[in-house]
């Protein structure tokens, strides 16, 4: 039996406990939100607050920074399914509670391993059948349409961090060490 080992390190909150987590700072929120907008404080269209809840609950569920560990068993993983295979090379990119848990970075580099697997996915499906409709992105994309949604998922985000413990300055600190040892 080794007890150092599993003593070095605070315990993680599993997948499950994360979407509590995350669901009951939702209900706070929407709950605030609804109260700030009926006193007239905020005003929010129904088209913001779907994006924002449509981000926050993609962050949550499918897009959890414990991605990182999808080259084994992870809830977040398991939400999608057969696809969750794709998310085995993300896995092995990405150490555990590394660059994928950091503040900032950690987030894009889902959105962008999402958009590289879609783009792949539209490359091959043009490929087979050249004559095939792509969807394109609308423009010009709205800032009243890409805040809310940027703000549903780095909040989803962040609260799975705060939860772990991580701070904001991770993956930054190791520069900041050296700075300061200069
Ligand atoms: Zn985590």
């Amino acid at each position: 039996m080794n007890a150092s080992h599993s003593g070095t390190m605070a315990p993680v909150p599993s997948g499950r406990v994360h979407n509590l987590i995350n669901i009951g700072a939702y209900s706070v929120l929407a709950a605030a939100a609804l109260y700030a907008a009926r006193q007239e404080l905020v005003v929010i269209t129904p088209a913001q607050a779907l994006n924002f809840t449509l981000a926050y609950a993609a962050g949550t569920f499918l897009l959890s920074p414990d991605l990182d560990l999808a080259e084994g068993r992870v809830d977040s993983k398991r939400h999608w399914g057969v696809l969750g295979a794709l998310w085995v090379p993300y896995g092995m990119l990405f150490s555990h509670r590394g660059w994928s848990h950091s503040w900032v970075i950690g987030p894009l580099t889902r959105l962008l391993y999402v958009a590289l697997i879609l783009a792949l996915i539209f490359g091959l499906l043009r490929f087979v059948a050249p004559d095939l409709q792509v969807p394109t992105i609308p423009q010009p994309i709205s800032v009243k349409v890409v805040a809310p949604l940027l703000l549903g998922y780095y909040l989803s985000q962040w609260l799975h961090l705060i939860a772990d413990g991580v701070r904001p300055d991770h993956g930054l600190r190791k520069g900041y060490r050296r700075v300061r040892g200069r």
